[in-house]
This record gives structure tokens, C-alpha cells and sequence, in this order.
């Protein structure tokens, strides 16, 4: 197996700052939700691809049950007992990789102590799903080093899903619905992962742009991007406002024909609002694996731009910066371009002509310095493979 520069990297940094070899390396990606935004907990349908951009975990075990980690990108280690790991203990980013250990460790697994490190490609709070893909790639070594083998099925890898999805959800205490998880644990190369969110049913869908003389860029907006911040909550509860009025259990269970008769129920304007997003963005989402099983790009592009206007408009989670970067985008020439992630800042993608691609991000570069926003970061990615043992 060919390793990645970081993945020798982390091995050394493992080496030089616990005196010892890692037993392994393993990585995860992070990941591009391509539609289906606030679906997730919404029992909807999301089609994201895995990136190129991984994280890697050097990781030893120890003969206590003790957690020590480091990350190239955070300045201090963090160690905790593992049977002192709580919601909210560790505090901050170890509290990602304690919580794999603990939920593991919660469905009957024998889980050891370890000693971890950890360095990443993957643009962290960038709504590139960092924290995902630092918990798979944890959770990756864990089912290894504790012998679970639950890399090698894809029932073993939806058991690992749930385990860093409780982790981020409890320990991190960050809500989560579960979509980067699966991404990271059951993506693949050149395709798309159509993701269920009610059943966790999964339907790989072909996704190779550069087959039809396109790319997918993707452009890191810079500004600043919290789950945390009370947003994310608040549109979750909105969503359960609603549900109330209808008397539903969930706004899967309503079809995108019987929509307007549901937002006739509704007590106010911005629920009708809130609801139209997520019951219009799950059908988008159908529309965009058939437009891609059929290689129909550009409708692909106009189901970017009407999910974008969706959120900026219904579900108001855009930013100046989301604007900015995705209406440059389709003034320069591209099929099509969306915010994606959580909202608030982040990323936005575009579908660009491939020898459009320069164009396009310069055209956004000058546009954010004209606008004296954050030089944003741009980059073209295709769809990568799943958590693996690296070496
Ligand atoms: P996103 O997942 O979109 O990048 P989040 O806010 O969900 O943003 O997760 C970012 C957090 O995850 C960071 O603040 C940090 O706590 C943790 N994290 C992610 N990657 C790393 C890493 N390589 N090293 C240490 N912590 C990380
Ligand atoms: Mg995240």
C-alpha cells in the first residue's frame, strides 16, 4: 500500500514524542456533503463524497487505561484515565477521540489504553467535517488494536458510525445527525454515497466530473464556522416546532407533492419557511443521484444553485461570504454552486468546466479582497476512499 506523506509523518512524530513505534497508522477523510443539507436529523437524504484530504492516527497501546494524545494541529497533550471520560471530560478537541473510546467501550467492547497522534489535511471547522473524520480514523485503529474487526463489513463499519457519532454527540457534546460519520467510515473513490438517513441505507452513486471534462472546487470561505453557536440547535428545534403542528414524527414523512397543505397548517412564516427547505432539499437530492446515474451535469448545476437559494432564502444559514464565493462561481462560467455543511461560513463548491477552474477561483479570490473579506482557499477535489489501516 503506497503511504501518504502525513502518514509517515505521524508515524515519526508517534515515535519522537513517546519513545516507541506506533503498532499502525490509520486514516479517514473528511468530507463534501455535494446536497441535502439539515437533513440528516430531519430523517432526509444526503449525497456527500469522501475527500482526499484525510486525517491520520499513529496509535500504540499502553498496559493502563490510560488515553494520551497530540495533534500537529493543537498546541498541547492531553492524557485522561479512561474511566474518568464523562460528557464534557476531556474538554475541547481530545474529548473527539476519548469519546470513540468510551462509546466502544459502552457496547461491550474490551477497549484498551492508547497512546495517539494525530496530524490531518483536512482544513479544520472549515465544514469539511474534521471531527469526523478524526474520530474514524481513531475508531479505525481502535477496531484493530482491540481486535473488533469491524473495518472488514459494512455492518462492522456502521457499528463504528455509531460509536463516533455518540462520541461527538455526548463527550464533545457537538450535535451531530451522522452523515459525516458514514462518510468517512463508507465512502468510496469516484463515487457519491447516497445516505438515508431513516434507515442508514447506503447507494453508491457513479461521481467522476473529470470524465466529463469537469471539476468540483471547492472553496473555504474562512469565516467562521460554530455548531456550537446555537444555530445549529435552533434550526433542529424549529424543526421539532413544526413537527408538533403537524402532528408528525418526522418531516421525512412528508412528500414534496403534499407540501403545500402542510405549510397551510403551520402557525407562522418562518416555520413554513424552515419546512419548504428540508422537504424541498430531500427531493433535490433524489434529483441529483438520478442527474448524476445519468451523467446530466447541468441539471446537477441547477439543482446546486436552487438548494443554495433554499438555504440562503428558507433556511437562512448562508453568510456574505457563501454569496459571495458561490454567485461569483456562476457569473465566471460554473454549471452550478452551493454553500454546503452546517452553514454560517465554511465551504461552498461549484461544478466548473475544467479549463474554467483558474478563472473561476481567481475571480472568487478578488472578489472576497475586494469586499476586504479573509483570502479564501480553493481547491479541486475528487471523491476518496473510506477509514483504513494505512500501514
Ligand atoms: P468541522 O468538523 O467542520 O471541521 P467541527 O467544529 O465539527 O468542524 O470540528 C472541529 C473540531 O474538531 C476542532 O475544533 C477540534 O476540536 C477537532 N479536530 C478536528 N481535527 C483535528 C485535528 N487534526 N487535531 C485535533 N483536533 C481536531
Ligand atoms: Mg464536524
Amino acid at each position: 500500500m503506497s503511504r501518504a506523506p502525513l502518514a509517515g509523518q505521524v508515524a515519526d512524530d508517534f515515535s519522537r514524542l513517546t519513545g516507541r513505534s506506533p503498532e499502525g497508522v490509520w486514516s479517514a477523510p473528511g468530507r463534501v456533503n455535494l446536497i441535502g443539507e439539515h437533513t440528516d436529523y430531519n430523517d432526509g437524504l444526503c449525497l456527500p463524497i469522501g475527500l482526499p484530504q484525510r486525517t491520520y492516527v499513529a496509535a500504540a497501546r499502553r498496559p493502563d487505561r490510560t488515553l494520551r494524545v497530540w495533534s500537529a494541529q493543537q498546541a498541547a497533550a492531553v492524557e485522561v484515565a479512561l474511566t474518568d471520560v464523562r460528557p464534557g471530560h476531556p474538554a475541547g478537541w481530545a474529548a473527539y477521540v476519548a469519546g470513540v473510546l468510551w462509546a466502544l467501550e459502552r457496547e461491550g467492547h474490551d477497549v484498551p489504553g492508547l497512546d495517539v497522534a494525530v496530524d490531518s489535511a483536512v482544513p479544520v471547522g472549515a465544514g469539511l467535517s474534521s471531527s469526523a473524520a478524526l474520530e474514524c480514523a481513531v475508531a479505525a485503529a481502535v477496531s484493530d488494536l482491540a481486535g473488533l474487526d469491524l473495518l472488514g463489513s459494512d455492518p462492522g463499519r456502521v457499528t463504528l458510525v455509531r460509536a463516533c457519532v455518540a462520541a461527538e454527540n455526548t463527550i464533545a457534546q457537538a450535535p451531530t445527525g451522522g452523515m459525516d460519520q458514514s462518510t468517512a467510515m463508507l465512502c468510496r473513490d469516484r463515487r457519491a454515497l447516497l445516505l438515508d438517513c431513516r434507515s442508514w441505507e447506503t447507494r453508491l452513486v457513479p461521481f467522476d466530473l473529470a470524465a466529463q471534462g469537469c471539476a468540483l472546487v471547492v472553496t473555504d470561505t474562512r469565516a467562521s464556522h460554530e455548531l456550537t453557536d446555537g444555530q445549529y440547535g435552533s434550526r433542529r428545534d424549529e424543526c421539532l416546532a413544526a413537527l408538533a403542528e403537524l402532528g408528525l414524527g418526522s418531516l421525512r414523512d412528508v412528500d414534496v407533492d403534499d407540501l403545500d397543505p402542510a405549510l397551510d397548517k403551520l402557525s407562522n412564516d418562518v416555520l413554513r419557511r424552515r419546512v419548504r427547505h428540508v422537504v424541498t432539499e430531500i427531493d433535490r437530492v433524489r434529483a441529483a443521484a438520478s442527474a448524476l446515474e445519468s451523467g446530466d451535469l447541468s441539471q446537477l448545476g441547477r439543482l446546486f444553485d436552487a438548494s443554495h437559494a433554499s438555504m440562503r432564502d428558507d433556511y437562512e444559514i448562508s453568510c456574505l461570504e457563501l454569496d459571495l464565493a458561490t454567485d461569483t462561481a456562476r457569473a465566471v462560467g460554473a454549471l452550478g454552486a452551493r454553500m454546503t455543511g452546517g452553514g454560517f461560513g465554511g465551504s461552498s463548491i461549484a461544478i466548473v468546466p475544467v479549463d474554467a477552474v483558474e478563472e473561476t477561483t481567481s475571480a472568487i479570490a478578488a472578489a472576497f479582497a475586494a469586499a476586504d473579506l479573509t483570502a479564501p482557499v480553493s481547491f479541486v477535489v475528487e471523491a476518496g476512499g473510506p477509514a483504513h489501516r494505512e500501514s
